[in-house]
């Protein structure tokens, strides 16, 4: 049986592994000249600087397994103490109170003293405890239902800095259903969220981080699979040219590439982002190519510098802090060095500036520009004098899904214009989960659900 998979990210790496496990015959195809997709570490002057993703949760195992199964296990690490993030306003930081869920306490006691809400603003959040049901049956934004439960104060304060913050984009239109069903779970069995949450924290403890990394950086488990995956007699590599084009002929399906190559196999794994994937489709299933570009895909930056740590007037302390409302271009920073260990050499602090979707035309600029806007932030933010030794940027345009209201809908129509191709499977960060352990299972489900149909 011989498949291919477009696109060595994650969700590609993944599939490919899972399938040559099984006997299949691999050809992985990716239009970079190396793999990991969004997973990219540089190791420069001594720092190590991650241009993507910086982490993973360990609630959700599918990552730290991969890790482990190549060897890396004595190599996954955990955040460093204190664990402390600020949230940032136009006139002050303040720490966001300890025991926080995602945007719910598991802790009344931090939430109560927190300085981060007005007594009024923590009353009409308590107005959560006595509120009945709000939800019906249909998919909600995020925004809507914090706000109709929490108030406005937790939705600019709190949801809309860290779940928009990993979307890149405003909970106004991420979708409950697909980003925070556990909201709904919450209010279905508890009505309060408040309490919900609460009794979760009691019942799985809200001590540790659930952020963990490779000390090396996450590339080297792109490194591990890939050197396992190259040692396999089944499979073989096109990097460094990109797919064009999906069809079928005889039963078999045909990969066009860029370069007028065709690879012929049995099955294709899409691992790219869906309007990637609408175009491999569109020649030879239209509706199903429209239906993958009902998907938006929002546009982030990544900014890096490094410094050297007497550049500051005292040391930064914590893991960097998110921004809401304080004009500023960028919605958060995070202290790398301050969050893990080995991400700068001694003596030296690596912050990492994100850039969202608002700040678009930002992202455009030339880099002399942008840097210099996000070198004026951190300066004013931190009393920062001097420059930077080190100054990255990685701009990730139109890659970032965003799930918005009714995503369940879109992946129901995408499931339905292709069930006249079984053969052909979708994995990746636009469909069931943007974070890498989700990334890695959808990877696995794509490959398992290929080798059914052939009866592995
Ligand atoms: C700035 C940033 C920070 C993040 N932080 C975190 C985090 O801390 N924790 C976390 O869990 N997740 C995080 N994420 C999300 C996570 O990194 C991604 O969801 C995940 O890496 C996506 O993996 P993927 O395999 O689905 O897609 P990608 O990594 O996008 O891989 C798709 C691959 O397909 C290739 N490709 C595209 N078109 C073609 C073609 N025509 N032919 C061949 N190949 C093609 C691309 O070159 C790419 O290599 C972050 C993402 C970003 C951008």
């Amino acid at each position: 049986m011989r498949v291919a998979v477009v696109g060595a990210g994650m969700a590609g790496l993944s599939a490919a592994v899972d399938l040559l496990d099984a006997g299949a015959e691999v050809t992985l195809i990716e239009a970079a000249p190396t793999a990991g997709g969004k997973v990219q570490t540089e190791h420069v002057d001594g720092f190590t600087i991650e241009h993507g993703p910086d982490s993973f949760v360990s609630y959700r195992p599918a990552a730290a397994e991969l890790a482990r199964r190549f060897g890396l296990g004595e190599q996954i690490i955990q955040v460093t103490e204190p664990r402390v993030v600020y949230l940032r306003s136009a006139d002050r930081m303040v720490p966001l109170p300890e025991g926080m869920g995602l945007v719910l306490p598991t802790r009344l006691g931090p939430f109560v003293r927190t300085r981060l809400f007005s007594w009024p603003q923590k009353l009409r959040a308590g107005l959560d405890l006595i509120l009945p049901r709000y939800l019906g049956d249909d998919d909600v934004a995020i925004g809507e239902f914090l706000r109709h439960r929490l108030g406005q104060a937790v939705i600019e304060r709190l949801a809309d800095p860290l779940i928009g913050g990993i979307y890149g984009t405003s909970i106004e239109e991420l979708s409950l259903d697909s980003v925070l069903p556990i909201l709904r779970s919450h209010e279905r069995n508890s009505r309060s969220l408040i309490l919900a949450s609460l009794k979760s924290g009691r019942t799985t403890g809200s001590g540790g981080s659930p952020f963990r990394t490779l000390r090396g950086g996450l590339a080297d488990l792109v490194d591990a699979v890939t050197v396992h995956l190259r040692a396999q007699p089944g499979y073989r590599e096109r990097f460094g040219v990109a797919a064009a084009d999906c069809s079928t002929h005889d039963g078999a399906s045909r990969l066009r590439l860029d370069t007028g190559e065709v690879i012929e196999s049995d099955a294709v794994i899409l691992a790219t982002p869906a309007p990637v994937a609408a175009g491999l489709v569109a020649g030879e299933l239209p509706g199903a190519a429209a239906a993958l570009r009902t998907i938006p895909h929002a546009s982030t930056a990544v900014v890096t510098l490094g410094y050297p740590a007497d550049a500051f007037p005292s040391p930064p302390v914590g893991h960097g802090f998110l921004d809401a409302g304080s004009g500023s271009p960028s919605s958060g920073c995070t202290i790398s060095s301050g969050k893990w260990v080995g991400r700068a050499p001694e003596g030296s602090v690596l912050i990492r500036s994100f850039l969202p979707e608002r700040a678009h035309a930002l992202q455009q600029r030339a880099d002399a520009e942008v840097f210099a806007v996000i070198e004026q932030d951190v300066a004013d933010t931190f009393g920062v004098r001097g420059e930077p030794c080190v100054r990255r940027i990685a701009r990730w345009d139109d890659r970032m899904p965003k799930y918005v209201v009714g995503h369940k809908h879109r992946l129901n129509a995408i499931h339905a214009a292709l069930s006249t191709r079984p053969q052909w499977q979708l994995a990746g960060a636009s469909y069931r989960g943007v974070g890498l352990p989700d990334v890695v299972t959808s990877g696995k489900a794509a490959a398992a659900a290929v080798l059914d149909q052939f009866g592995r």
